[in-house]
């Protein structure tokens, strides 16, 4: 049995005191909601007061990006030990925004996959088509490709302790949502692909759909049979949204 996993990825929005109005809105419906692993991803800086502000009520925070190296001279850069010390216990790695915006190759973000677990955290791994690559019919073979870089860098034991999140790229920030049969045809085709090395791992690992998940496309989403939760951007900004989305989780 497959958890159910809600995650909100902030992204580089909000205030500290937005932030801490989001967290008391969570902790308030968390105890309804205790059937979904709830996680948030706030900026670094709010990384400690949403960890203690979300104490003891099961939901967890994560960061949305993280160091390939373990230390030393890189200004700027967060390490993944720095993230376990303050009680971080998953990273997003090779989020679209990354991959386009910051350049970041599947090599690298094979090595920050491979960061995030020998300090114990749980890496969120991102794969997804952008419109084009969809339209040429090239959707598995670039999400295999994202796949595969990780896969042979960490070998496919490391998959039995990491959550895959499917984000076309087409449906981020986009109000575009993939219809649930074209992410269930996704999603599919990744645990087949995840099978070809270990069927037991592709059986147990949480594979998320992400792309304007909104509280009124969740459930016929969350209902398909290999997709395991969401990976929300947007709508996790709003207290409501999110517990709505989370909400349509089935007991
Ligand atoms: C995301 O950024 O991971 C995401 C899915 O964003 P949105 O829900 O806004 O499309």
């Amino acid at each position: 049995m497959r958890p159910t996993i809600v995650a909100g990825n902030w992204k580089m929005h909000g205030s500290f005191a937005e932030n801490l109005d989001r967290l008391t809105a969570l902790v308030a419906a968390a105890p309804a909601l205790a059937h979904v692993q709830m996680i948030v991803f706030p900026t670094f800086p709010y990384l400690v007061s949403a960890r203690s502000a979300l104490a003891g009520c099961g939901i967890e925070v994560g960061a949305q990006t993280v160091s390939e190296y373990a230390q030393g001279a890189y200004t700027g850069e967060v390490s993944a030990q720095m993230l376990r010390d303050v009680q971080c216990s998953h990273v997003i790695v090779g989020h679209s925004e990354r991959r386009s915006l910051f350049a970041e190759s599947n090599a690298q973000v094979a090595a920050k996959f491979m960061a995030a677990q020998q300090a114990g955290l749980v890496p969120v791994l991102c794969v997804g088509e952008s419109l084009t690559e969809r339209e040429n019919g090239a959707t598995e073979a670039v999400v295999f490709a994202q796949l595969d870089a990780v896969i042979e860098a960490v070998g496919i034991g490391a998959f039995a302790r990491c959550i895959i999140a499917y984000e076309p790229v087409w449906a981020i920030g986009t109000g575009l949502t993939a219809t649930p049969e074209q992410a269930q045809a996704v999603h599919s085709a990744i645990r087949q692909r995840l099978a070809k090395h270990s069927e037991s791992i592709a059986q147990r690992v949480a594979i998320l759909y992400g792309g304007s998940v909104k509280p009124d496309n969740a459930s016929a989403l969350f209902a398909q049979a290999d997709i395991d939760g969401g990976l929300v951007g947007g709508a996790s900004l709003q207290a409501q949204d999110f517990i709505q989305i989370c909400s349509a989780v089935e007991k």
